[in-house]
């Protein structure tokens, strides 16, 4: 199981990090989970073409974790050589928004029909809203919905993907619950979604402060990989994105809390399990 960490920033646009958006390989399988600003760019730079995307995990509909998904439906449609069903898994809502897009995008849709004689139908997008507790698979990876506190975004949801040797929880966004300890009991790898509060709180802006609300510290991290005992802790979508040279000074933060394993960095940071 290979994870890759695809955009590590934040909503804030960032000339070195792509929006939040996490790729997971396993078992022949290529899963994307949230599709953040760039996602695209970082993906051929993983060296994995959208047509390979074996289906995609919303964890919510903040903007910041979907703002490209519509780029996704066009090039996955549009670079296939032949139909290829995209799948979609997320939070209630998640259809909705699919829907939505596919409104938006019916010119362009309307333009490359009636351009290319080879394309024969549009974007083939099959939606599953799920809730915690629901499980399905991916080829062999089953996957199961875990239940996220990112209040007071509602409805949240976290995955955890098990390729029968290797486990992931993809926490997404939120702060440290009983659910997510429960989702990521045993897993080999942890994914989470992390903000610096002393950084934050130096920010004179309330829209910045309201933030602490709902995230996870990087501590609070390190905490639930503890409690939950996985051996690699991810950390990703750094609230502010970490500065040239300090990734050693946010793992201290989290080995302080941790003694396991601990992987951040740039976009296209990579871990194999
Ligand atoms: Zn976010
Ligand atoms: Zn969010």
């Amino acid at each position: 199981m290979q994870i890759t960490l695809l955009g590590t920033g934040n909503p804030i646009p960032d000339p070195r990090r792509a929006g939040p958006s996490t790729l997971v390989r396993a078992g022949g399988s290529t899963v994307l989970i949230d599709c953040g600003r760039g996602v695209l760019m970082r993906m051929m730079g993983a060296g994995a073409m959208p047509g390979m995307i074996s289906a995609v995990l919303v964890t919510h509909l903040h903007s910041d974790h979907l703002t490209d998904l519509n780029d996704v439906i066009t090039m996955q449609w549009v670079m296939s050589p032949g139909p290829n069903l995209l799948r979609i898994f997320g939070p209630v809502g998640t259809k909705a928004f699919v829907d939505a897009t596919l409104t938006g995008l019916a010119p362009d849709i309307g333009y490359r029909l009636d351009h290319h004689t080879d394309l024969t139908q549009g974007p083939w997008v099959e939606v599953t809203e799920v809730v915690p507790g629901d499980e399905f698979s991916i080829g062999s990876v089953s996957v199961t919905v875990g239940a996220t506190d990112h209040r007071p975004v509602e409805p949240t949801v976290a995955f955890r993907l098990d390729d029968g040797t290797h486990s992931v929880v993809l926490g997404g966004d939120g702060i440290p619950c009983a659910a997510l300890d429960a989702l990521c009991q045993g897993a080999d790898a942890y994914v989470q979604t992390v903000i610096r509060e002393d950084l934050v709180k130096m920010i004179p802006s309330q829209r910045f402060q309201d933030i602490l609300d709902y995230h996870s510290t990087v501590e609070q991290a390190a905490q639930t990989a503890t409690r939950a005992g996985v051996s690699t802790l991810v950390l990703t979508h750094y609230v502010p994105g970490i500065a040239p040279g300090a990734d050693d000074e946010w793992r201290a933060l989290a080995a302080a809390h941790f003694t396991g394993n601990i992987v951040l960095g740039d976009d296209l940071t990579s871990v194999e399990l």
